[in-house]
């Protein structure tokens, strides 16, 4: 018998707005900390996820799940790279090139996607097929200006989606010389400043963070995805990554106007698939 190792791991439905006239359902499809895994754990590794996982296997429940919803984002939050000998051979070509044959609509940047320095990372994100967001990296000067946005705008009926990434403090996680020129800002205030942009000017009626920051990290002057949420308003969903942390169904905390805003992590090697249901209603 054929067992299903890619286990959808939470619905959650969150309605923006009150007083319906009209429903629209959107479906977000998340992985991070994905880590060089392109084939499955090993079925005897001594591992909670042994056997799961796979790109293959990720890439066929994506393009079927696609086909029943095509209103659908499929989103990473950072560090794909670092973990097999894929990586050290190929230096993470292999796994952006899964992540352009997969048809991610957008992602984030990790902490180990600097692990072979600027260049490499820069001809991988040309590799990749799509946006790759980073809000809080200032990238002028490097080999990523220009290639690395803030934020991306994707439109699926007839909504606008802003999709914003956010990426760790690099020192002490990355050598300085890998990550040269990189001026890291705040995130929680680059973020709030990025929200306002996507609700003002670029009219979004929804605004996804992809967060490589972390779940709730121990360093009190570290920004994490709990901060994230308390100190600022307007995101309405944030994916996560680098912590990590693998949650059955997502946590709500209350933004800084007391808004619940669902956090979602779904842990590492691509075991999992995190799967949303949005669903909005207008007035
Ligand atoms: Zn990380």
């Amino acid at each position: 018998m054929k067992r299903l190792f890619l286990l959808l791991i939470g619905i959650c439905c969150l309605a923006c707005t009150s007083a319906a006239q009209q429903t629209k359902t959107l479906y977000l499809l998340h992985t991070s900390d994905t880590h060089s895994r392109i084939e499955p754990l090993d079925k005897l590794a001594a591992d909670p996820d042994a056997g799961k996982g796979g790109t293959a296997r990720r890439a066929a429940f994506i393009r079927q799940f696609r086909a029943e919803h095509p209103a659908t984002l499929v989103l990473d939050c950072g560090d794909y790279s670092q973990g097999t000998p894929y990586y050290n051979f190929y230096h993470g070509e292999l796994e952006v090139k899964m992540i352009k044959h997969i048809g991610y609509d957008a992602i984030a940047i990790g902490n180990h996607e600097f692990d072979f320095g600027m260049e490499n990372l820069s001809r991988l994100v040309r590799l990749a097929g799509c946006p790759t967001v980073c809000a809080n990296y200032e990238v002028s000067g490097t080999p990523l200006e220009g290639l690395v946005k803030p934020y991306t705008i994707i439109k699926r009926d007839g909504l606008r989606i802003g999709v914003f990434g956010l990426g760790p403090k690099l020192e002490g996680l990355v050598q300085t010389d890998k990550c040269e020129g990189v001026a890291f800002k705040d995130p929680i205030a680059t973020a709030q400043k990025t929200v306002e942009t996507l609700r003002g000017k670029e009219k979004c009626d929804i605004v996804v963070c992809l967060s490589h920051l972390g779940y709730q990290l121990l360093n009190p002057e570290d920004a994490d995805d709990e901060k994230l949420v308390a100190q600022t308003q307007g995101i309405d969903v944030i994916l996560g990554g680098h912590s990590h942390t693998n949650m059955d169904t997502p946590a709500f905390y209350r933004n800084a106007v007391g808004k619940e805003v669902p956090v979602f992590h779904v842990g590492r090697n691509g075991a999992y698939v995190g799967v949303w249901k949005l669903t909005l209603e207008e007035d």
